[in-house]
């Protein structure tokens, strides 16, 4: 295809696109209109039977796969995913969507019905709409205008609804990779919200561990005969303020991550416990004296592509061995929780690039690059689907994502829409015919 028949043939895809905008609209409208809640993992089935029913219209074959047996499996909320796949008339690369279908809580300060999916100024509102059910419509509706305007490429598109991402994706994604749905995929696009000229190459790393300081009971009002296990946590408390803030604000990253806050590593203290477990909320009374002889401290510390796993480890061992030494009595235990190394996608990576194109070619602009702070989906991908040609790109504004009143612009789903059915065209045409 010379330059001019590839404008011809974009153009007559961007118009498919736009004469889709009601169906985009609806479709958006549908599957928030299907409270997916997680937790606990409300409503799989029935938004993948939804799922299924229209992308088999559409000439896909499709099937559910339940993550049975994962975190959170039962048969009151079973963990079901849809994969859908479409095939060229020829052999080729397989491009696969993937979005995730759960949602997060509704939280508190909502103007507009959280799954009313109303339409105003030119935005969809309710929760999922921007993280990240618009995404998926989007993918979807540029999949099958792609389909109905090159009826001879070469190929796959695959598309999957899958659960669970909003904790931790074992049942979605995770599963789906353990189970081989990625072997034969080329490329995927994520398209969370990251918004329309931006390619999200990766994330940052994540460490989650427990820390546990021990102490001994005894009465309240003879503390030294005990031994408090929160003044131990303290210890730690400041020893973290006193050096590891300060060294983690000094690591600084080349990924590009936004916000710019986090380009450096990052530790969140997650909780903290200490003595008796706060009572229900309709108990009364009050607590009885004793010294706490068990403190609990939960962190999670967000790592750099720079460093590796152990240096991230090495650093709380250390510094809890630093307090043992200067501190009496201290004792503690340490538990990890999970983790994911960072991962980023190189920029000539054929998606990255094909993503770019597109992006210069809808909006006129070069995309920029970023590397989100927090991990998402593609970390299964590349950890357990040995998968390294993955990015995150699709309409919304991470911003908006777990807000109330959050919303999509249908416009960007438009936009973002053109963006994926270009890059299809790059990817999946033939090599020959490819500018
Ligand atoms: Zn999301």
């Amino acid at each position: 295809m010379d330059i001019v028949a590839h404008m011809d043939a974009s153009d007559r895809l961007f118009s498919r696109i736009d004469a889709k905008r009601d169906d985009l609209i609806a479709l958006t409208q549908d599957l928030v209109r299907i409270p997916t809640l997680n937790p606990p993992g409300e409503n799989y089935l029935e938004i993948c039977e939804y799922l299924r029913r229209r992308l088999v219209k559409h000439g896909f074959e499709a099937q559910l796969v339940r993550g049975e047996g994962t975190p959170g499996d039962s048969d009151r909320f079973p963990r079901w995913n849809v994969v859908a796949r479409r095939e060229g008339i020829n052999p080729g690369e397989c491009v696969h969507f993937n979005s995730h279908i759960d949602v997060v809580e509704v939280g508190k300060g909502w103007t507009t019905d959280p799954f009313g999916a109303e339409i105003k100024d030119g935005r969809i509102y309710g929760r999922g709409t921007c993280d990240m059910k618009g995404g998926l419509a989007a993918s979807i509706i540029a999949a099958e205008a792609f389909i109905e305007e090159f009826t001879d490429f070469a190929g796959s598109i695959e598309i999957s609804g899958t659960a669970d991402e909003e904790t931790g994706g074992f049942g979605g994604v995770a599963y789906l990779a353990e189970q081989g749905h990625y072997k034969h995929v080329d490329h995927v696009i994520i398209p969370e919200p990251l918004q329309k000229d931006r390619i999200c190459l990766g994330h940052r790393g994540v460490w989650w561990a427990e820390i546990e300081t021990h102490g001994e009971i005894a009465h309240g009002s003879m503390p030294f005969l005990g031994d408090c296990a929160v003044r131990h946590m303290g210890a730690v408390l400041a020893e973290m303020e006193g050096s590891l803030y300060p060294a983690l604000a000094a690591k600084h990253t080349d990924m590009p991550v936004v916000p710019e806050g986090a380009r450096q590593s990052t530790m969140n203290i997650n909780s903290l416990h200490g003595g008796q477990t706060e009572p229900d909320a309709d108990f009364t009374g009050f607590p009885s004296a004793c010294v706490p002889d068990s403190a609990r401290m939960v962190i999670d510390r967000r790592f750099l592509i720079e460093e590796s796993l152990d240096e991230v480890r090495g650093e709380v061992a250390a510094l809890l061995e630093k307090v043992k030494s200067e501190r009496e009595n201290f004792r503690y235990d340490i538990r990890e929780l999970w983790n994911v190394l960072p991962t980023m996608t190189e920029k000539d990576a054929a998606v990255v690039a094909s993503v770019a194109q597109s992006i210069q070619q809808v909006l006129g602009k070069t995309p920029e690059y970023v590397v989100s702070p927090g991990t998402y989906d593609q970390k299964h991908i590349d950890r357990i689907g040995r998968l390294k040609n993955c990015i995150a790109y699709g309409p919304g504004l991470l911003e908006l994502a777990h807000k109330p009143d959050e919303y999509i612009e249908i416009g960007d789903m438009i936009d973002s829409a053109k963006v994926m059915g270009l890059s299809l065209m790059d990817l999946l045409l033939e090599q020959g015919t490819r500018v």
